[in-house]
């Protein structure tokens, strides 16, 4: 179920909101359940981390390739550029969501108070 919700990047509290409205622009609160997204000051700071790791995993199999046809190092670069600028969109909202979900599994939300 939040599987699912991670990857439609989807509410981390209610898993049926949307978290993103646009390519690059973020709901500030679900628009279904109200939570704020972002929790605190520099909330987003560990979701860099796990750019890292997704843009590594994106490269990865290209670096891989490169190396078997024996390529010069510029190719290196140029192809490692080319693949995260055109993932740099899927990369920026998944790093976000997958922080938003990992977050809200090790320290939930509260659900609202009665009354
Ligand atoms: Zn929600």
């Amino acid at each position: 179920m939040r599987l699912r919700a991670l990857l439609q990047l989807r509410c981390p509290h209610c898993l049926r909101g949307p978290i993103f409205h646009g390519v690059w622009r973020m709901h500030p609160n679900c628009p279904v359940c109200g939570a704020k997204y972002e929790r605190e000051e520099g909330y987003f700071m560990m979701a860099i981390f796990f750019g890292y790791i997704l843009g590594f995993v994106a490269i990865l199999p290209f670096a891989i390739w490169l190396y078997l046809v024996g390529a010069a190092l510029p190719w290196y670069f140029f192809v490692s550029l080319t693949v995260l600028l055109i993932l740099s969109p899927l990369i920026f909202r998944y790093s976000r969501a997958i922080w938003m979900h990992l977050d809200e599994l090790l320290d939930p939300r509260r659900p609202p108070k009665p009354g």
